[in-house]
């Protein structure tokens, strides 16, 4: 399945304009941009991406457009989460 298919690019070209008009704000449940000290504010011209809802396993429900960095960061903390999803063990 893949998942950023037509509907993807067309909920977020949906969402493009109210982007590019200065309304977008990042939907991360962590945003690095206000951990920064900054706002959650999406800059209109700067990157951003369609955030997935990490809840939703069919992966079909959208939060809403969101820093690249944020968006990418969040993906790759799930990755993590799930590669250290095993207590570390020692072997003695
Ligand atoms: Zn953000």
């Amino acid at each position: 399945m893949n998942i950023y298919g037509t509907s993807h690019q067309q909920k977020r070209d949906a969402l493009k304009p109210t982007v590019d008009a200065g309304n977008g704000i990042c939907a991360e449940t962590i945003c690095l941009e206000e951990r920064d000290g900054r706002t959650r504010w999406i800059k209109p011209g700067t990157q951003w991406h369609l955030a997935h809802d990490p809840t939703d396993p069919s992966r079909t429900t959208y939060l809403g457009p969101a820093h690249a960095r944020c968006n990418t960061s969040e993906g790759a903390t799930r990755g993590n989460r799930a590669t250290n999803k095993h207590e570390r063990r020692w072997t003695l």
